[in-house]
This record gives C-alpha cells, sequence and structure tokens, in this order.
C-alpha cells in the first residue's frame, strides 16, 4: 500500500494511498465517539497520557529525527533538537495543564460566578512540513490535553512523519479516536471542515493556505487559528553589539536551511554600523557548514523541494533586475542552495516584500533607527520583529510602534512553550503554546450561580 519513492521534486518520503470517502466518515465517527469520552477523563489522565508521548518521543528520538532528515533535508543535528523541544513542550503541559483549565473565579453580586474551560470538540489539524514533529505536537498537546480530539492533515512530502506521529499518539496511550492522520486532497478536507462534528482548525501554512481555509470555515461558523508566513525584520542599531551576537543573527536566519517562519528575512541596518554589519555578517555566513543532512556537523542542509528552491531563485533574479546585488552566494546543485546575502534591497523588490523560504539574506540600509523601524513594519505580514541594540531603554520605548505578533530584542525571535506565539496581519491569527494556546480550542464558558 505504501509506495517509497525519491523524484527531483522531494527528498524521499511515503506516499499513503489517500482515504477514501467512507474510510473518512469511518475517521470522523471515530473522532466524534472518541470525543464523547475523552472529554469525560480528567486532567491527570490525559497529562498522563502526554508524560508518556513525552518519554517515547526522547527515546525514539533518533529514528524520528532521521525520518524528518530523509523526508525534507533538515539537518540531523537540527531534526534531534526537534524532537527534543517537543517533549519540552509536552512537559510544560504536564505541569501546567492544570492550573491553566481550572475554573477562572470572577466576583459579581452571584453566590458564585466563574470561567469554565471545556472542550469544543473534535479540531482538524493542517500542517506544514518544514518542522515536520514541531508544528504538529505543539498543536496537539495543548488541544487534546484541554479534551478536544485531534485529526491531522499533515503536509504531503512529510507522509512518513505522519504515520509516525500517528503511531506515536496511540503507543502513548491516547485512547481510539483522540488522534488520526488523514491523506486526502484538498477538496476533502473542505467537506471535513464543513461536517458538524469538526468544532475547530488549526492551520500552519501559507498565507494562501490560511485564506482559503479561512474562508471555508468561515461559511460555516467554525473557528480557526492561523500561523502563516512571515517576513521577519532584523534590525540593527548603531550600538549593536555584533560580536557577541553574531552567531544568533546568523542562525536567525539560516536555522532549517532558511525554511522557517519565524527567520530573519530581512536585515536593516543602521547607516553607522552598515559596513561593519556586513563584514562580520559574510565572514560568519560563509563559515556554515553545508553538507549532508545526515552529517551531524551539517549546519546547511537541502531544500524540502526543488520546487521551492526554483520559486527561490525567481524571488533573486527579479530583485536583481530591480537593482539588488549579490554579495555572498547564489549558486544551486540538485536541492542544495548556497547560503546568499544580498545588498542593496529596497521596499518593492520581491526579496523585500514577499516571504523568503530559504538560505538568502536580504540586507537593507536604514538611514537612523527611526527609519530602520519604519522599513521593519512596512510589511504586509507580522509574525515578529528583532532588535540588535545596548540601549534597552529606547527599545523599549519601540514596543508600541512594532505590529507584529512578536518583539525580541538582542535575541532571535523563537518559540517557547512558556511563551505565546502567533502574528499579526498576513501572518494569521489566534496563539499557540502557553496558557493563550491551550485556550484557544476551549469554550470559555460563563458560569453563574445564585
Ligand atoms: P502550505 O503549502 O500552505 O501547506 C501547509 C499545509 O496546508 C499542508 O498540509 C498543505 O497540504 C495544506 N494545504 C495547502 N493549501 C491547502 C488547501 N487549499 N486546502 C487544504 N489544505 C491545504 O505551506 P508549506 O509549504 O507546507 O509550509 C511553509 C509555509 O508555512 C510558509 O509560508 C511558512 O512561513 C509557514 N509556516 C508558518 C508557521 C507559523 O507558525 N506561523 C510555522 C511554520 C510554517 P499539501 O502538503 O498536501 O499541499
Amino acid at each position: 500500500m505504501i509506495d517509497t519513492s525519491e523524484n527531483k521534486n522531494t527528498q524521499k518520503t511515503v506516499k499513503p494511498q489517500e482515504h477514501t470517502q467512507k474510510q473518512l466518515e469511518g475517521i470522523l465517527a471515530l473522532a466524534q465517539t472518541g470525543f464523547l469520552q475523552w472529554r469525560k477523563t480528567s486532567i491527570a489522565q490525559r497529562t498522563t497520557s502526554l508524560e508518556y508521548l513525552s518519554n517515547l518521543l526522547l527515546e525514539r528520538k533518533r529514528e524520528y529525527a532521521e525520518l524528518m532528515t530523509q523526508e525534507m533535508g533538515k539537518p540531523i543535528s537540527q531534526s534531534l533538537a526537534e524532537i527534543e523541544k517537543c517533549a519540552w513542550v509536552c512537559d510544560f503541559y504536564v505541569k501546567n495543564a492544570t492550573r491553566f483549565l481550572a475554573d477562572e473565579l470572577i466576583q459579581t453580586e452571584a453566590d458564585e460566578s466563574f470561567i469554565s474551560h471545556d472542550p469544543l470538540g473534535v479540531i482538524l489539524g493542517i500542517m506544514p512540513w518544514n518542522f515536520p514533529f514541531w508544528q504538529v505536537i505543539r498543536f496537539a498537546a495543548p488541544t487534546l490535553t484541554a479534551g478536544n480530539v485531534v485529526i491531522l492533515k499533515h503536509a504531503s512530502n512529510v507522509s512518513g512523519c505522519a504515520l509516525a506521529l500517528d503511531q506515536l499518539f496511540k503507543d502513548a496511550g491516547f485512547p481510539k479516536g483522540c488522534f488520526q492522520t488523514i491523506f486526502t486532497d484538498y477538496d476533502a478536507i473542505e467537506d471535513i471542515i464543513s461536517d458538524q462534528r469538526i468544532q475547530g482548525v488549526s492551520l500552519t501554512g501559507s498565507e494562501k493556505a490560511g485564506k482559503s481555509i479561512a474562508s471555508i470555515a468561515g461559511k460555516h461558523m467554525i473557528k480557526t487559528v492561523m500561523e502563516l508566513g512571515g517576513n521577519n525584520a532584523c534590525v540593527i542599531w548603531e550600538d549593536a553589539n555584533l560580536d557577541k551576537h553574531m552567531d544568533t543573527i546568523v542562525n536567525a536566519r539560516m536555522q532549517n536551511t532558511g525554511q522557517s517562519c519565524i527567520a530573519a528575512k530581512r536585515f536593516i541596518v543602521v547607516d553607522d554600523i552598515y559596513e561593519d554589519f556586513i563584514e562580520k555578517f559574510k565572514e560568519a555566513v560563509q563559515k556554515l557548514i553545508a553538507g549532508e543532512p545526515e552529517d551531524e556537523d551539517t549546519e546547511i542542509g537541502l531544500m524540502a523541494r526543488t520546487d521551492l528552491l526554483e520559486g527561490l531563485e525567481v524571488q533573486i533574479r527579479k530583485s536583481v533586475d530591480q537593482g539588488a546585488k549579490v554579495t555572498l552566494g547564489n549558486r544551486s546543485e540538485g536541492s542544495y542552495f548556497e547560503p546568499t546575502i544580498l545588498e542593496q534591497v529596497k521596499p518593492g523588490m520581491p526579496v523585500f516584500d514577499e516571504e523568503v523560504f530559504g538560505p538568502v539574506a536580504a540586507v537593507i540600509r536604514a538611514k537612523n533607527r527611526h527609519d530602520s523601524l519604519e522599513m521593519a513594519s512596512n510589511s504586509k505580514f507580522g509574525l515578529g520583529t528583532m532588535l540588535f541594540t545596548e540601549d534597552i531603554e529606547s527599545a523599549r520605548k519601540a514596543i508600541g510602534s512594532i505590529p507584529d505578533g512578536s518583539f525580541f530584542v538582542n535575541e532571535m525571535v523563537k518559540s517557547d512553550p512558556r511563551l505565546p506565539f502567533g502574528g499579526t496581519k498576513s501572518s494569521g491569527y489566534g496563539r499557540e503554546l502557553s496558557k493563550e494556546g491551550l485556550l484557544e480550542f476551549v469554550n470559555k464558558k460563563t458560569v453563574y450561580i445564585n
């Protein structure tokens, strides 16, 4: 039934047969009966399964990491770190879910009034390939712990990971119907979302997919969380400590071979430090070790699909035609794209305006601090902004002018189970992780007792 194939468009992956309509109906029915049981379980019972899942992730760390590396070309050291992070988010909810889901008392004239956090039901998760385990676990762990059940539609180039995740939840002891994976086309997804048993959809993916799924869900009044693309600015003020932070600045762009929503995509550098920045940045980028994704030392792996690489080349070519200058890189071989730096980038060029999903840094010269912040928010996306400066007081004053979901000072934008994660504008809405993420798919029910 499962065919393992390697073609020019993807790394090595499995291609499971798509579920038939009848099978999808069975999956929905099982999810619904599963929910009716699961919602009655105590939070302690749910977190016991989650704890077990965390242990299994760590036990099987290498197996899962190798699978990701094989399917989408992620350097193995980063795949291993991804699995560890999945265990971390499970542990976080094991420790905190009871507190987060507790009734929230509110004083009124009633004898008792409070918010009760009830699960919604069956939640569909539509997930991307770039962090094949992390994206799924960061959505599923809190959603299940709140008492919902999950149906996963994973990206089609990481079907092996989808199957492994399905087995993982079974092995961890989650009862039947709690976590099911479907393989299907976009039309069937529309039918599933319109099914009355679906009570929410969480999509992590591109803006295009977000608009399509949000409009379908909107038609059926289904709650959605949208974690979409990003075009984060990394702002460098003239007093930035480049020697201290250069590794972080490079990692902000090049982690996951540049295929990350929260990557620094536009480096907006104040004129007074520009030359110093370019010299140090170029030197650090040149030191990155590119190689076989399976090698432990590799820092730059492969692009997940060659069509993505081709899209990247078009964005660069058009930007160069408009006046951008290639300072480093811009060569490819197979699915490998060399780490690249572009200078003289301006608004209106694809590498400024669009999400660039690969190891390509667009560098923009800003006249001064004010100009740098204006340029940073000149984007239809709003996932995050990072600022490097020693002037924390002025950084604090800038908080209100950053229209994004996050603002990191002297650190790269990163996800952390303890902190809410999400975007504004075309980067989507809703939050994952932390208490905020746990409460996305709950009915915050007002209870009033007199
Ligand atoms: P994508 O092409 O939008 O796909 C994401 C998921 O949506 C896949 O499972 C895909 O299925 C499915 N999908 C796409 N269009 C659909 C439609 N019309 N109906 C039903 N399902 C649909 O994105 P990607 O290339 O996998 O991932 C990269 C994008 O995700 C980037 O834009 C990145 O910034 C974003 N991302 C955002 C976050 C965040 O937290 N904000 C995190 C990671 C990635 P198929 O694979 O079958 O097409």
